[in-house]
This record gives C-alpha cells, sequence and structure tokens, in this order.
C-alpha cells in the first residue's frame, strides 16, 4: 500500500479535535481539488511502499488509542479494508476521512468523516486538464453513496467554506442524500491554510452556523502549525 506519511500529532477538526491520533496517508486521489493541501498524496502521489505488518509496527511506537485513515482518498487504496481489519483487531479507534465518492463496503470504522467537495474544489483549465476537470465534476459528489456513508452510527459531514453560494451547494446536496442529518453532524470549516485565510471567513461563517443549527469546524492545525507536513 503506497504511504505518504504516518505521523503523530492531534486532530485538528471535527467532534474529536485535540485527541491525538496516528495519522496513516494514503497516497493516491480520485480527486484533483484545486485547493488541496496535501498535494503529494493526490496530484503528485508520492511516498513509500508500506505492508499493513509494517504500518501497525509504524503506530506501535506512539502512545495513541486513535487513528486517522486519510488520503489523499483512502478508500482507493488497495488493501484499505484488510488495513482497517487489522487496526480492529488492535482495539484502535478508527476514524476515515473521505470524501464520499467511493462506497463504504462494511469497512471497520468508528467514525466516518465525510467532506463532499463543493463547485469551490474544482480545479482551473491553468491547472489541469479539461479530461480531469470532468472527472472531477463528475466525480465529486455522489449523493446515493454519500447517503450510505451518513448512514454509519457515527458520521459528521465536513464542508468547505469558502464564500456565501457555498450555502446553497450544501444545502441542496444535503436535500438530495434525502436522510435526515442532525444540524450539528454537519460541519462547515472556512476554507484557508493560514490564519489570515481562516479569519476573513470566520465571522460570516459563525453567523451561518448560529442560524442553521451546524457546526463551526476550527483547523486547530494550522493554528497550531500552519500548513506543514507530519501536521
Ligand atoms: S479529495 Fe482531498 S486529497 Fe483529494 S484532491 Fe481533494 S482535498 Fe486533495
Amino acid at each position: 500500500m503506497l504511504i505518504s506519511e504516518i505521523f503523530y500529532s492531534i486532530q485538528g477538526e471535527g467532534r474529536l479535535t485535540g485527541v491525538p491520533s496516528v495519522f496513516i496517508r494514503t497516497s493516491g486521489c480520485n480527486l484533483r481539488c484545486k485547493w488541496c493541501d496535501t498535494p503529494y498524496a493526490s496530484w503528485k502521489p508520492e511516498g513509500e511502499n508500506l505492508s499493513i505488518a509494517d504500518i501497525l509496527s509504524k503506530i506501535a511506537a506512539h502512545p495513541a488509542r486513535h487513528i486517522v485513515l486519510t488520503g489523499g482518498e483512502p478508500m482507493i487504496a488497495p488493501g484499505i479494508h484488510e488495513l482497517a481489519d487489522a487496526l480492529r483487531a488492535t482495539n484502535y479507534h478508527i476514524t476515515i476521512e473521505t470524501a464520499g465518492t467511493i462506497p463504504r463496503a462494511g469497512i471497520a470504522c468508528d467514525l466516518a468523516s465525510i467532506s463532499p467537495k463543493l463547485s469551490n474544489s474544482t480545479p482551473s483549465p491553468e491547472q489541469i486538464d479539461a479530461a480531469w476537470i470532468t472527472r472531477h465534476e463528475s466525480t465529486r459528489t455522489r449523493p446515493d453513496i454519500l447517503r450510505d456513508w451518513v448512514s454509519f452510527d457515527a458520521s459528521q459531514l465536513k464542508f468547505v467554506y469558502s464564500g456565501p453560494r457555498d450555502l446553497d451547494e450544501i444545502q441542496k446536496l444535503i436535500s438530495d442524500i434525502g436522510t435526515p442529518i442532525a444540524p450539528s453532524d454537519i460541519l462547515l470549516m472556512p476554507e484557508g491554510i493560514n490564519e489570515k485565510a481562516l479569519a476573513e471567513r470566520q465571522k460570516e461563517l459563525l453567523e451561518i452556523c448560529l442560524v442553521n443549527g451546524y457546526r463551526f469546524c476550527d483547523r486547530l492545525h494550522i493554528r497550531l502549525f500552519g500548513n506543514s507536513k507530519g501536521t
């Protein structure tokens, strides 16, 4: 399995914010978000081929019970189900961070952290060729697959918010999913990979969350460490 990085840090987003966790970042993604903050695991996937035994050995070096399977898109990584089974057998708490474009297919998981990509993610022709733009657009939201992910016992829907038009898109997608979702399980986080950008969108986003009952989602790792690899 191509692994971009394995590191020990705190969870910076979502309901487990602040929890010490080992992050296993698989390399490779079926999307090409224009603002992707891990291009080394998506646009230009790099990493090391590790066996499940190698991965278990690396994470055992850290005093954490929480594991985050992230990417890239971890659900396209060959062997991801076997890795999740091995983590479950070792009694780890497993969070899967996914864009929700690949079926869950019963993967072992304790928290599904689903981050559907809005149209603000679509790359520009200056960034990538037309074929990839078409592929990104046709893949980025799959209400049928999202319906299955949000029906999981513990799930959170996390959206990157970059401006007012995103709200309509978020609410349309939630309607298309067609399953009751508690507003407190809908998380909105500001787009931005530095404190200044986060601050610019924060006030507007707070108001939207208060009006709709959505959860404001900070990006604590950006505030603590900046946009740096391994955090
Ligand atoms: S889905 Fe995630 S990893 Fe893939 S391109 Fe988008 S932001 Fe990057």
